[in-house]
């Protein structure tokens, strides 16, 4: 299968070359020129099969053409080697638990695929090491280092800010060692990033080393995500006893990639009746989808920091998706409101807002987040994190009496321990693979933020 650029200049792309560049060379983000339907047979039996096998027919219908069965087959088992359970919170509203992973958050499904996808594409390179440069500010260096660790043949290095990262997510990837190198920068994030970016321009450095990046707009970590949508849904389906349910996702959304990953699900033919994109105080999209207006603006903080994106990324993904002509033809309606001509990179067919409340938007102030969380704690019991507490709050305004309601956990509670501690008065217990990363020995290798050091430490690798 082909993947094309959201911007549409660029060639189209093999799924392995998608993989390795991250990025379509016009800046575009890729996306597969097909996206097949799962066949009756898949929905008959779907309430009977595994976790592993219903994300393998998912991966099969993305990736099967370019992956062999069996290596595909075995890239699944070993992504999913955790759960994704749907637990009850009370009538009609269900939390999808996406943090029973090894840091505790959903990205950890994404990279895990990605790792061993591009572990699988590296051989046809000459079989070099392929090295992935991560900038982060805490979060997303957990998950990369973490999906990559012990994949043969590929090397991680994480660049993070001195002091500038908590100390529980320092540790889940400082700690790993084997093929995991943590590079402490005397800087900023930005520095972090503008260094990586400075390594991925030097032709020196990219003669002696193969470069990639572990971005989360990756095709590679962007689709696997829909995985746990099709397993949330066979969960349902049995909870039901094959009674038939309007089903309501709701996703707490950042960069959007989450949410967009349950859209393509949805164009597959997973039954939801509508999605709930929930947002905390950074409310872009929110605001699109009331004003048909997209206006891009520096991100606020928040207690639900892994949602404070101003310019949300996959934004163009969702764009394209419902510009496309096969997609409006499998929907039978508009989704998008019309954006000004201005603001859309490429003019909108989708019409009239005739699918207007299929997606819906929320956004909460870190007041109401906190109000959700103690609300949900005192009437049931379930201890949101920050991000779930958003999800939760949507559904519960939006639901009507005959849905049925999803909202995701993105990341388990106790990494933000300080923040529910404080919100709700309890004293959270540190899950037993927090407390592993913590008793590890921390080791990072202390740079200065020019490139020239940076550079000379990869040139000795
Ligand atoms: C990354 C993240 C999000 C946002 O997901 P997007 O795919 O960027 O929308 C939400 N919650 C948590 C805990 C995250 O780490």
């Amino acid at each position: 299968m082909y993947y094309y650029s959201t911007n549409h200049t660029a060639a189209r792309a093999t799924l392995r070359d998608a993989v390795v560049r991250g990025l379509a060379e016009d800046r575009g983000l890729y996306m597969p020129e097909v996206i097949k339907q799962l066949p009756a047979s898949f929905w008959d039996e779907i309430g009977e099969l595994s976790f592993q096998d219903v994300a393998y027919r998912v991966a099969d219908a993305f990736f099967g053409e370019d992956v062999e069965a069996d290596a595909l087959r075995k890239i699944v088992n070993d992504t999913l080697a955790f759960d994704c359970p749907v637990v009850k919170v009370e009538d009609n509203i269900y939390a999808l638990e996406l943090f029973h992973g090894p840091t505790l958050a959903f990205k950890d499904v994404g990279a895990r695929f990605m790792a061993r996808l591009l572990r699988y594409f590296a051989p046809a390179d000459g079989g070099s090491k392929v090295n992935v440069l991560v900038a982060t500010s805490g979060d997303t260096g957990s998950a990369v280092a973490n999906g990559f660790l012990g994949v043969e043949g590929i090397h991680v290095y994480v660049l993070y800010p001195k002091g500038k990262v908590s100390p529980i997510q320092e540790c889940q990837f400082t700690t790993l060692g084997q093929n995991i190198t943590a590079i402490e920068v005397d800087g900023v994030f930005d520095d972090c990033q503008a260094l990586v970016k400075s390594a991925f321009m030097d032709k020196e450095l990219n003669a002696h080393m193969r470069l990639t990046s572990a971005n989360s707009i990756n095709v590679a970590r962007f689709l696997p995500q829909a995985f746990y949508y099709f397993w949330a849904y066979a969960q349902l389906t049995k909870l039901n006893a094959g009674t038939a349910f309007n089903l309501v996702t709701c996703v707490p959304s950042g960069n959007f990639g989450n949410i967009c990953s349950s859209l393509f699900g949805h164009v597959m033919g997973l039954p939801v009746k509508r999605f709930i994109a929930a947002n905390n105080a950074n409310s872009v999209f929110y605001e699109y989808l009331q004003s048909g207006e997209y206006r891009p603006r520096p991100s606020v903080q928040t207690i639900a920091n892994a949602m404070d994106v101003g310019d949300p990324s996959n934004f163009a993904r969702i764009l394209d998706l419902y510009n496309r002509e096969d997609v409006l033809k499998q929907l039978g309606f508009a989704v998008l409101p019309q954006p000004q001509e201005h603001h859309s990179p490429r003019p909108n067919r989708g019409g009239v807002r005739g699918g207007a409340s299929f997606i819906s938007g929320a956004t909460y102030s870190d007041d109401q987040i906190a109000e959700t969380m103690r609300d949900c704690y005192a009437r049931t019991g379930y201890i949101l994190d920050p991000h779930g507490a958003c999800g939760y709050r949507a559904l519960k305004e939006q639901l009507q009496p005959d849905e049925i309601g999803i909202f995701l956990e993105t990341a388990h509670p106790a990494k933000f321990k300080d923040t529910v501690d404080r919100i709700l008065a309890i004293d959270l217990p540190i899950p037993e693979k927090l407390q592993a990363f913590m008793r590890g020995t921390k080791q990072s290798v202390p740079l200065p933020k020019d490139f020239s050091a940076f550079k000379a430490f990869l040139m000795r690798q």
